[in-house]
């Protein structure tokens, strides 16, 4: 634990950023997808900090810099940075969790925070070490569990910024009364999922032991409570509540006490479930289907495609005509209609034919949903009775990487396939991703279809 305050200094993280800037220059990326470059950001990119985001608290001005270098490498790669490319997801929605609609790039503050946290658990649960003891004896401690915030104008850097996630850890914590010993009676929360000054104010307002342990609380008879006056009639149901609750713990081990962290099961403190209990905050709870995007057993590149077409922002006609560009906005196929995501990807009816091959093997009956992410959400619901659910899942997927590989052709090679050609194209994916991930012996195309179909 550094407690020095030159390594607040923005010195030290000029390594990292320079790392980061030469690592990724050294990768060809330009002939990465998208999926392959995120998947670069997260294990090369993000593992570089790491060691010191877990001791250092990141200034905002490097994590800025680390957030422009990364969303420039997710949407440009190494292209020429003069060769403009759109940024198609906002990026504070690129580092949401997939379940939650984003493409789960680390957030780096919360990575920080997350990281510097594990120190205060440690101050709090840990008997003894030095470094605590160094912290105890320079700022004295506010609670048994953490020091005084760190107030002093400078030579404080580390711990001042760390002591500040504090509320942060203690409010996600119950308290596994011991003894009692370390626990504050009112102010803490070990009886119930509130403190009892919050549950019952007016008895605290009445206490003459406002700041007293649990363990100060009690004699060898049992609770000890002091009061400023007697009890009035209208307050004696409230003092039954309460001591109700006490009863409960009538009997005290001699255990000392222990914070529980509530977002793990066991009660064990995290960075990684500190980290999704925070991330969680930070977004909407709308419906995703993000099981049918990333839980889809298709090369990772292709999944975020998907991703791409459920955010509504593949660069099709009329996506390319909002930003500015391209005249025309016909579709290549039906050359009637405007070529939209919905229409392109659902409602085409030449690339309905491509749906066709797999609702006429299934023998259902299927009517068109209105978005990308309806049509998910009803492909997942009507995989159910599929003979092969994981392989049914597929299906959208492979259909929609055929018609956008076609249409990219005639659009920008002006070239083009037949529909049966694209049929057998469709149904070479199908096969080759089955055959990739359900690997089973001499199993032909037809009998992959066939496994399709309702058991
Ligand atoms: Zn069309």
């Amino acid at each position: 634990m550094p407690l020095g305050d030159k390594s607040k200094s923005k010195g030290i993280w000029n390594n990292v950023l320079e790392k980061s800037e030469k690592k990724l220059a050294n990768w060809k990326s330009q002939y990465l997808s998208l999926g392959g470059r995120a998947t670069l950001i997260n294990s090369v990119l993000d593992a570089l900090p790491t060691y010191m985001m877990s001791v250092y608290p990141m200034p905002a001005s490097v994590r800025d810099r680390l957030d422009v270098i990364r969303r420039n490498f997710l949407w440009q790669g190494n292209c020429d940075p003069n060769k403009h490319k759109f940024h198609l997801v906002k990026w504070n929605e690129v580092l949401v969790s997939k379940k939650e609609g984003g493409l789960g790039t680390r957030n780096l503050k919360i990575q920080n925070h997350s990281l510097l946290m594990k120190w205060l658990w440690r101050f709090a649960s840990q008997e003894q070490s030095l470094w605590k003891d160094t912290i105890k004896a320079r700022y004295g401690m506010e609670t048994r569990w953490i020091s005084n915030i760190a107030t002093q104008p400078y030579g404080t850097g580390v711990w001042r910024t760390i002591r500040n996630l504090w509320p942060k850890l203690i409010n996600k914590c119950t308290i596994k009364i011991g003894d009692g010993g370390k626990t504050l009676f009112w102010e803490e929360v070990w009886a119930g999922q509130v403190s009892l000054k919050a549950s019952f104010p007016e008895l605290f307002s009445l206490s003459l032991q406002k700041v007293a342990t649990v363990k100060e609380m009690r004699d060898a008879q049992g609770w000890n409570l002091k009061f400023r006056r007697p009890l009035n009639d209208w307050e004696v149901n409230r003092m039954v509540e309460f001591l109700n609750i006490l009863e409960r713990y009538k009997e005290l081990s001699n255990r000392e006490d222990k914070l529980l962290w509530a977002p793990d099961t066991q009660g064990r403190f995290s960075v990684g479930t500190a980290y999704r209990n925070s991330q969680r905050t930070h977004t909407q709870s709308s419906y995703w289907p993000w099981k049918m995007i990333w839980k889809v057993k298709v090369p990772f590149k292709v999944a975020c495609f998907t991703w791409l077409l459920a955010k509504q922002v593949v660069l099709t006609q009329d996506n390319r005509m909002k930003k500015g560009l391209d005249l025309c906005s016909r579709c290549f196929f039906c050359e009637c209609e405007t070529e939209t995501i919905n229409h392109l990807f659902l409602h085409c009816k030449e690339t309905v034919k491509l749906w066709q091959i797999f609702i006429n093997k299934r023998g259902i009956s299927w009517s068109m949903p209105g978005s990308i992410k309806e049509a998910l959400a009803c492909w997942n619901r009507d995989g159910n009775q599929s003979g092969h659910r994981e392989r049914w899942k597929i299906v959208p997927a492979c259909i929609w990487w055929t018609i956008w590989l076609e249409r990219n052709q005639r659009c920008f090679e002006d070239k083009s396939c037949s529909m049966e050609k694209m049929k057998l194209k469709c149904l070479a994916l199908f096969y080759f991703w089955c055959k990739h991930e359900y690997p089973h012996e001499d199993e032909d195309i037809t009998s992959m279809l066939e496994s399709l179909r309702s058991s």
